[in-house]
């Protein structure tokens, strides 16, 4: 592609003059800066390192500003007002921009590094039909990121306080978004986490080199400093019920995600050695401080890993668990991720396997184990495998059901393993409906709604969004729920006459 001449793309402020269109889809997509793969597996840190200003300035300006109804805001789940943040960036309006992102999304540091945007927003973007798609995801990063080290988070305008009280359990993405947006119409929230540090998925479920946990943090202190309350290693349903917290609020958000990891139901899963993902994640990844007692530690290591699994976290399990090979005398040891489908079956954001393949990951496909065999002590040391097939043969693009893959006869293998990860997908975590019956459910623990555009339970003043309603979701889908949410919590509270507690009734 020919470069344009009329613009030097080390003087960014000779783009402000503002090209054309055909001037716009003539500058080269500059690839986001990156750590290299043979440095990054000695750390934790995050890939993407981030756009120094001049970077940034010259690949928003590749946005050609597309006539409306813009497809990329329309591919976002957020509908971020993505073309205009773009021009800010272009006119070194770093901060505008950043709050053009926070007017429709309230983590938009994470989104634009976790969201799979090549489905979404930068999917559909048009400069894609002449070279790279525009970095939307990584300019969304680069912005705020800058405004949050310039000048902090913005301060919401003042708001009178409702005096309604509202309790939002869990800590996750949909959680916060609830919670932040209630605290701006005026409610107070206080939210109750599982965990020893709030931040839900995002502190626990994502690896510190996909999304730095300072970031995290620094939105949790942002929400402190605009009053929400945190009560941490407090589980709803354990240690207080649901009925206690109708008594002391007038409204309840149920945001627990889906965090109960599959069972594989295999003969010797029960062996030494075996891991379900979230543990082998949080020891893995987090200090001490962040973990409760018993998972306190690094989780065990061999030079043969084995992670079973093809989506978004089995991705994440292979690049810790090389990563901490790498970092604990292991180099020369060797993960491999079995996924029972096809390659392009995978259910995983394509970054994130390039990564990993990138990080010295091997991947085998179309097999399954079929039985875990261990030593003498009880601890795993091989698994035997079964060649799969898919009916029909899978055709490129088309993604094969797992119920239609079939066991290719005589084709059993064995494997070595001196350390398994089972990666093998999520679910509801059935505690709070089984203790409160009331609460109806369409699958165990993913809660009965009215609709998904209110969140609203089969219990009054009880709503529930994201993953714990649909099931595990993206990152930004949870967020636009707990927004959803959030607007028709607001309404509810709003209507309540203000000397009485709507649930309980009590005056
Ligand atoms: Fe793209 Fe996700 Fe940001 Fe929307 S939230 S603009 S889909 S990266």
């Amino acid at each position: 592609m020919d470069t344009i001449l009329k613009y030097d793309l080390e003087d960014p402020a000779s783009l402000w003059l503002d090209p054309t269109r055909h001037e716009r889809v003539l500058i080269p997509a500059g690839p986001p800066p990156e750590q290299k793969p043979v440095e990054r597996v000695k750390n934790f840190r995050m890939v993407f390192t981030g756009y120094e200003e001049k970077q940034a300035v010259v690949e928003a300006t590749r946005c050609i500003h597309c006539p409306s109804p813009e497809p990329c805001i329309l591919a976002c789940p957020l509908h971020n007002h993505i073309p205009s943040a773009l021009r800010a960036i272009e006119q070194g309006q770093y901060e505008e921009a950043a709050n053009i992102f926070r007017a429709t999304s309230n983590f938009p540091e994470v989104c634009g590094r976790l969201c799979p945007q090549e489905i979404l927003c930068e999917g559909s973007c048009t400069v894609a039909g002449y070279d790279r798609a525009v970095n939307i995801g990584k300019l969304e990063a680069f912005c705020c990121d800058w405004q949050r080290d310039h000048s902090g988070f913005p301060t919401p305008s003042p708001v009178s306080p409702t005096g309604r009280r509202v309790a939002v359990v869990g800590s996750g993405p949909a959680s916060l978004a609830v919670a932040e947006e209630l605290t701006h119409f005026g409610h107070s929230v206080v939210v109750y986490e599982t965990w020893p540090k709030p931040g839900g998925l995002l502190h626990y479920g994502i690896p510190s080199f996909k999304l730095n946990k300072d970031i995290v943090m620094a939105k949790i202190t942002h929400l402190e400093s605009i009053g929400v309350k945190f009560i941490c290693n407090m589980r709803v349903g354990r240690e207080v019920q649901v009925d206690d917290l109708q008594k002391q609020y007038e409204a309840i958000f149920l945001g627990i995600g889906t965090p109960v990891g599959h069972a594989i139901k295999l003969p010797g899963d029960d062996l030494k050695g075996i891991y379900q993902a979230t543990e082998f994640l949080v020891r893995g990844n987090l200090s001490l401080d962040d973990l409760p007692e018993k998972l306190k530690g690094l989780p065990e290591l061999g030079k043969s890993i084995a992670v079973i699994g093809g989506g978004d976290t089995s991705a994440d399990c292979v690049r810790t668990a090389r990563r901490l090979q790498v970092q604990n005398g292991l180099a020369d040891g060797n993960v491999v991720d079995y996924y029972r489908g096809a390659e392009f079956e995978m259910r995983v954001r394509e970054e994130e396997h390039i990564y990993a393949k990138e990080e010295g990951v091997h991947y085998e496909f179309l097999a399954t184990p079929i039985r875990f065999i261990g030593d003498a002590q009880g601890h795993i040391r091989q698994i035997e495998m079964q060649r799969m097939r898919s009916k029909p043969p899978h055709q490129p693009g088309q993604r094969v059901p797992s119920q239609i893959r079939i066991p290719i006869p005589g084709s059993t293998f064995t494997i070595p393993a001196d350390i398994v990860v089972l990666a093998i997908g999520y679910g509801g975590d059935p505690l709070i409906p089984t203790k409160t019956p009331a609460l109806k459910t369409t699958k165990p623990g993913l809660f009965q709604v009215e609709s998904e555009a209110t969140g609203s339970t089969t219990l009054g003043g009880v709503y529930a969004a994201g993953d714990d309603v649909h099931g595990a979701e993206l990152i930004v889908t949870a967020i636009a729920a707990g927004r959803d949410a959030a607007r028709a919590m607001n309404d509810y509270l709003r209507a309540i006459p203000t000397d009485v507690n709507p649930i309980n009734g009590a005056a």
